[in-house]
């Protein structure tokens, strides 16, 4: 009996049935998207938000198939050599209007020449599914730190936040498809992501406290640039 060999099993097929049902899902989405776009152009002021309502909720499932595409197709074409600060920065832009919509603080403190290899796209989606769970974790005055650094030739990123914090059962169903405690959650996001750090050659710890908040641990392996 092995574990490791029955969970890879059960990934091949759960891939290859993502895979092919996103490629048919995504284009009447879009379809649907550009004509609800089109309606609410003409549509009176009293049905904006119904309109907005649709659409937003229909770019939901976008990414719910982005997520699943990620994880049928981990394989990263374009392989590029990254500097994480700079990497970090971009996924600051992108996440600080929603930081700020909880009501929470981000701070980064990244070191300089910090050069890993991946697919920049992949890196960041990995990083933004684990900073979205940090901050619809916080509770009030939240706090997120994102810290990057060498040591012993390894790129470590450690995203702490001050949020609820998990116990061990929650802590060991991390990264299994469907596991999520939200009322509106995939479970998809974290198996992505450790899927993306697996294929990267990196690893992902976590440490929580119930109350009291999670760390994540990332280590890279460092590409000397010479
Ligand atoms: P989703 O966000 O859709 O629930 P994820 O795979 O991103 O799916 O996360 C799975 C679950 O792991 C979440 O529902 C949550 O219970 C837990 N979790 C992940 N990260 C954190 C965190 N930083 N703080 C507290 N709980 C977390
Ligand atoms: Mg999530």
């Amino acid at each position: 009996y092995n574990h490791q060999l029955q969970k890879t099993e059960r990934m091949q097929v759960i891939s290859e049935m993502a895979a092919s049902i996103a490629h048919e899902i995504r284009n009447p989405l879009q379809v649907t998207r550009g004509f609800l776009q089109l309606l609410s152009g003409k549509a009176n002021e009293s049905n904006q938000f119904q309109y907005s309502m649709a659409i937003s909720e229909l770019d939901r499932a976008a990414a719910i198939i982005t997520d699943y595409l990620t994880f049928a197709k981990p394989e990263q074409e374009t392989l590029v050599i990254m500097d994480v600060k700079q990497e970090l920065s971009a996924i600051e832009t992108i996440l600080r209007p929603m930081i700020m919509l909880h009501g929470g603080v981000l701070f980064v403190e990244a070191s300089e020449h910090l050069t890993i290899v991946g697919s920049s796209s992949k890196f960041k989606q990995a990083l933004i599914n684990m900073m979205k769970n940090s901050v619809e974790s916080l509770q009030q005055d939240g706090k997120i730190e994102v810290a990057a650094y060498e040591e012993n030739s390894t790129v470590v990123i450690r995203i702490s936040d001050n949020g609820q914090g998990m116990d061990e059962e929650q802590l060991a169903k991390l990264g299994n498809p469907y596991f999520s405690t939200k009322t509106k959650g995939t479970g998809l996001g974290l198996m992505v992501t450790f899927r993306i750090i697996e294929v990267m050659q990196g690893t992902l710890v976590f440490r929580s406290e119930i109350g009291k908040g999670t760390e994540a641990t990332i280590r890279f392996p460092l590409v000397r640039q010479d």
